[in-house]
């Protein structure tokens, strides 16, 4: 993926106490080809890599004390400016505020309805009712029912209308009539852009003069994503982007060229199909997650959400003592259910992704992992140092597993222990603050 190619164009420079000019140009080179490879236009990387060779040139890299790291920011930061200024949020200003969602079938649109829904519902001020205009298939409309249902928030339809704009009307009276300050309509897509789908949108849009219409898009279409963008654009000249399914093998790609082809903010993205696989777009965090630096700044975030504080001031003198054993794992494991998969969890931290690559954590394990667990005693929960092959077999037989599991789960120990260590030192030290530590 692109984080990698960039990686490895990078890694020359990084290596290198000294760089010439013509690393510098090969680095770039290689940089061009990674984002072409990620589908980024062939016109946007071009410039993208002369503007950084240009501010190159111009800040002295080649002289500098660690040009591959002044060569990593400048790209990061050129990267994180191609991607848009800081995060814009959504315009909440109507009574009610009107948000109207379009994009093709299977963008995410529903999906992120509900989690839009979700967000705005934890503000305590937001009132959100959802709104199902997708008129053609009677499984779209219960799909919303379920998510509303999921999250507690009300979804009005009416099976026996098919006319979207009549619809979208009547939800939006029933909000003013209710007490809702918040409308988001829900709409039909199509497989490709057709002339019908872009009328009806456009209908819709026209009647209901929505404060902020968002066009959603599948991360993983690439250079189609693009295309699809600028004949919504077009039409509805829309306020923001969502970038759905950055979960997946993360095209970063779809980002850099739909900002700069449509020139509009992207705002959230989805990293899942669960109701709160949605954060805030942040370009430059978007742009160390494409580098591979990971995204700390998110998983900091996450945590201080979720974490319980004084459970987290325990394990943090117990890691400071090295003293982290398998019943912390194990009630770490209960926060970081909460916190959503494991594996999205290490994703964000440096370094970390990669030492992963193979290593299969579904959140099932879970399961597994409590019972080898359970099968230990105090003392080899404390020392996991001492699980030799005979214990080993032991706790395999009493937990009904295998020794490879018991394998596993000590590698992901290892791997848990390492990025404890990880976030005590620089970004976690802020997050170890922020926990009240
Ligand atoms: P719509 O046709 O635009 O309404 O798209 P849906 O909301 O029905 O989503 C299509 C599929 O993509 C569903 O299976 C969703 O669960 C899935 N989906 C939506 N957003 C995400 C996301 O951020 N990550 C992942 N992995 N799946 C998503
Ligand atoms: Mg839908």
């Amino acid at each position: 993926n692109l984080s990698e190619k960039l990686d490895k164009a990078l890694h020359v420079l990084k290596g290198h106490g000294q760089i010439t000019e013509i690393n510098v140009a090969e680095t770039l080179k290689e940089v061009r080809r990674a984002l072409l490879d990620a589908d980024v236009n062939f016109k946007i990387a071009k410039e993208f890599t002369n503007k950084v060779k240009e501010k190159a040139m111009g800040q002295d890299v080649l002289t500098s004390l660690q040009p591959g790291q002044l060569m990593v920011k400048l790209v990061k930061d050129e990267l994180t400016e191609l991607m848009g200024g800081d995060a814009e949020g959504i315009n909440l200003s109507g009574a009610p505020s009107i948000i109207l969602m379009s994009g093709l079938q299977g963008s995410g649109k529903t999906t992120f309805s509900g989690k839009l829904a979700n967000y705005l519902k934890t503000k305590k001020t937001k009132k959100p009712l959802l709104v199902a205009c997708d008129v053609y298939r009677p499984a779209a409309i219960d799909q919303l029912h379920v998510v509303g249902e999921q999250i507690g928030v009300e979804v009005f339809s009416d099976r026996g209308n098919n006319d979207p704009v009549a619809i979208s009307k009547a939800g939006i009276a029933h909000a003013k009539a209710n007490g809702f300050n918040v409308v988001i309509i829900d709409t039909a897509g199509r497989l490709a852009v057709d002339e019908q789908m872009m009328k009806e949108i456009a209908n819709i849009h026209k009647a209901i003069q929505p404060q902020e219409t968002l066009f959603v898009v599948d991360s993983m279409t690439g250079q189609d994503a693009v295309n699809t963008a600028k004949s919504f654009n077009d039409i509805l000249n829309f306020d923001g982007v969502i970038l759905t399914k950055l979960d997946g093998d993360t095209r970063g790609g779809a980002a850099i060229s739909i900002k700069s082809v449509v020139n509009k903010p992207i705002k959230f993205i989805g990293t899942g199909e669960k109701m709160d696989a949605i954060d805030v777009f942040y370009p430059s965090r978007m742009a160390e997650r494409i580098l591979g630096m990971g995204d700390v700044v998110s998983l900091v975030e996450r945590a201080q959400e979720q974490f319980d504080e004084e459970e987290a001031r325990k394990i943090q003198k117990k890691i400071a003592k090295n003293k982290f054993g398998f019943d912390d794992f194990l009630s770490q494991i209960q926060q970081i259910k909460k916190m959503g998969s494991l594996k999205d969890l290490m994703g964000m931290i440096p370094g970390a992704g990669k030492a992963l690559k193979g290593l299969d954590i579904d959140d099932d394990a879970f399961k597994h992992i409590e019972a080898i667990i359970h099968s230990m005693t105090p003392d080899e929960r404390s020392t996991p140092a001492k699980l030799n092959a005979s214990r080993k077999k032991r706790i395999a037989k009493g937990s009904g597993t295998s020794i490879q599991e018991i394998n596993q789960l000590l590698k992901q120990f290892d791997q848990m222990s390492k990025m404890m260590k990880m976030m005590q030192g620089g970004g976690g030290k802020k997050m170890m603050q922020m926990m009240g530590a």
